[in-house]
């Protein structure tokens, strides 16, 4: 009997699918969500926003308040482009799709977000990574070598990067941009955990493109990322937007949440402030190598860290096992900021699995 399998590309049928772990009844710490949700003084607004929305309606394709509100708290020049993506997952794949002419790269240092590459393969470019070094930060003559030769239409740098959590060096970022024959999207993810940003350096360099998302904000449920640019390049990317991908509910939700940024802001704070307690308590664990971090996470590196990862879970905290992602990762877990409960819950477990 035929198989219809077989209509499927053999790229994709070869691929593997993005792994989200179940995570019924535990301890969250692995996906860099904000563990505290809508803040209890917004709470009764937004129900009310959700009841009023016109469900029945096709959202506004361009979201225009949504995006005054981002430009305003985020700063984005009046004279650059901005496009909306359903996550930020989605506005890598549209510059994957717009940039996919026969043999075009996608460049990224690894270890990073895996989506990079899964993107880049689906969309048919071909992907090439380059190793950080052992200590993650980033190989720039590495980098400029493969820029060389490769001639990527696009270099993804993560800023501050997952996993690893650190900041690449600045003004190697910009030997980058100013070396590339394509474009250069600095995905900072992460910026609300993060003193540095490229935003400053938007509009110096005709190929940089800023990425951000909601996501590790509060408000990953609402799926949405936004990429700021040169308008020559968002003008053409929007082409490739399907019209109404930023719904009615995440378009208001988003914009109301986004008036209240500072509640948002004491939230992030206070994720940045208990990182470092959960970083020293990792380091004076006996054995537990913590990274240092500029992100929602912690990477760290122990012993058996797979068994521990098992161990952990049967305790109800989840993290994420990155031991066999990368050469660079061997032994190594991330665990995301939850609340302090969360966190010393996490610590207790992995003392008890330590001394075991
Ligand atoms: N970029 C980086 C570096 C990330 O770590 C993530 C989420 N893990 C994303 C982009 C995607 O975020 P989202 O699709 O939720 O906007």
């Amino acid at each position: 009997m035929t198989s219809f399998k077989n209509l499927i590309r053999d790229d994709i049928r070869a691929l593997a699918a993005y792994h989200v772990q179940p995570a019924q009844g535990m301890v969250k710490l692995d996906a860099m969500e904000n563990p505290y949700g809508v803040p209890d003084a917004l709470k009764a607004e937004i129900g009310s926003l959700a009841a009023g929305a016109e469900i029945n309606r096709y959202p506004d394709p361009h979201a225009p308040s949504l995006k005054n509100r981002l430009r305003e708290v985020m700063g984005i020049p009046a004279d650059a482009g901005l496009i909306l993506g359903n996550g930020s997952d989605e506005l890598i794949q549209i510059i994957a799709m717009a940039l996919a002419k026969p043999g075009a790269t996608l460049l990224a240092p690894e270890p990073s977000f895996v989506m990079f590459r899964l993107i880049a393969t689906f969309c048919g470019l071909k992907y090439v990574g380059i190793d950080l070094r052992d200590d993650f930060s980033l190989d720039e003559s590495a980098m400029l070598a493969a820029i060389e030769t490769h001639r990527p239409a696009v270099t993804f740098l993560a800023y501050p990067n997952n996993p690893t959590g650190n900041l690449f060096d600045a003004e190697a970022i910009c030997r980058i941009i100013e070396k590339s024959p394509g474009l250069v999207v600095v995905d900072e993810a992460y910026f609300a955990f993060s003193p540095a940003s490229f935003l400053p350096k938007l509009g110096q360099y005709p190929n940089l493109l800023i990425m951000r998302t909601v996501s590790k904000l509060g408000l990953a449920g609402l799926r949405l990322g936004l990429l700021a640019g040169p308008t020559e390049i968002i003008d053409e990317l929007e082409k490739l937007r399907l019209p109404y991908n930023i719904n009615v509910l995440t378009q208001q939700v988003a914009e109301r949440m986004l008036r209240d940024f500072s509640l948002l802001q004491s939230q992030t704070d206070r994720i940045c402030a208990d990182r470092s307690v959960l970083f020293s308590e990792l380091a004076h664990i006996p054995g537990v190598q913590p990274f240092e971090s500029q992100a929602n996470f912690i990477l760290f590196r122990m012993q058996s860290a797979a068994l521990v990862f098992d161990g952990l879970k049967r305790h109800g905290i989840l993290l994420k096992n990155l031991s066999a992602a990368h050469r660079l990762l061997t032994d190594c877990l991330r665990v995301t900021v939850g609340t302090r409960e969360e966190n010393e819950a996490f610590i207790r477990a992995l003392r008890h699995l330590v001394n075991d």
